[in-house]
């Protein structure tokens, strides 16, 4: 694998390797690899000839600082798990490289950036959208693949392409989880083993409301998941929203694609999850 903190030299090597026909698949990370970001580099893998990782933690899109200073960074690692799974490219730059001092950015994200996500994490998709296009600038991936993890996430970068009228094509690739249902993250490791049991109970509550879900009861089933959530200790729910999964509005009885998405508190980490109920 070639590793490279610089834009310039990145640039120079992907433009060779574009000269010369081949497509490139990109996944953007911030590192802390588990199974679920080498699965999006699994999907790149098998749709584009030549794949690129980038690990950086994004300061921009953190609205909090302390959650910013405990992110893991274990970039040693993180090397090896890449190198094993046959990534091509890391590009792992210092926000030095990244950032100009005192820059600006922002986009018309619409209602989805103050929805859900946006109205607990303030400024934070101004963050992920500022990052994504100067990644997308740099590597000019042909397909990017981002998880269903981030679900909203995912919404976000795709209107930051019709707005920027970006020639990338997204990918959504599907959530990985552990054997007993935690949806993975780079954060579960800072779960106590106690809180580690606690936190299945955001999975348990999403099966449970895939199993039951009924399109005219909408209201009282948010209520029901939103209620177990909280029922469970050290467990705090922020939200739990059945949507629409094309604009995060609340779901009706005739909505077609129906996500429901959650997020919650344990112990002191924050976690999100979702689910797919139809589409
Ligand atoms: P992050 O490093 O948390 O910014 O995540 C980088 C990418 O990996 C994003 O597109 C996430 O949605 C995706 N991702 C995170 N967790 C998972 C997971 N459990 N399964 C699949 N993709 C994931």
């Amino acid at each position: 694998m070639k590793i490279f903190t610089t834009k310039k030299a990145l640039t120079e090597h992907l433009e060779k390797l574009r000269g010369e026909g081949y497509t490139i698949g990109f996944v953007p990370t911030m590192g802390a690899l588990h199974q679920g970001h080498l699965s999006l580099l699994a999907s790149a893998q098998r749709q584009s000839d030549v794949t690129v990782c980038s690990i950086f933690v994004n300061p921009t899109q953190f609205n909090d600082p302390k959650d910013l200073e405990k992110y893991p960074r274990p970039i040693e690692s993180d090397i090896a798990k890449l190198e094993q799974a046959g990534c091509d490219i890391l590009f792992n730059p210092g926000v030095d490289e990244m950032y100009a001092p005192d820059e600006q950015w922002h986009l018309d994200l619409g209602e989805l950036e103050t929805l859900l996500e946006g109205k607990f994490r303030p400024g934070h998709y101004q963050g992920v959208t500022q990052v994504v296009y100067k990644l997308f600038d740099i590597v000019k991936p042909d397909l990017a693949f981002f998880g269903q993890k981030d679900y909203q996430q995912f919404l976000i970068i795709h209107r930051m392409i019709d707005l920027l009228k970006l020639q990338v094509k997204l990918v959504m690739c599907p959530i990985l989880r552990e054997p007993d249902g935690l949806a993975m993250s780079s954060r579960n490791i800072h779960l106590s083993a106690e809180d580690r049991q606690h936190a299945i109970v955001l999975s348990k509550t999403l099966n449970w409301l895939n199993e039951n879900f009924d399109p005219n009861k909408i209201d009282l089933l948010q209520k029901e998941c939103f209620g177990r959530i909280n029922l469970e200790p050290s467990v705090k729910a922020e939200y739990f929203e059945i949507a629409d999964g094309g604009n995060l509005h609340p779901a009706q009885p005739s909505t077609r694609n129906v996500v429901a998405l959650v997020a919650a508190k344990v112990g002191n980490t924050r976690l999100i999850d979702n689910m797919i109920l139809s589409s």
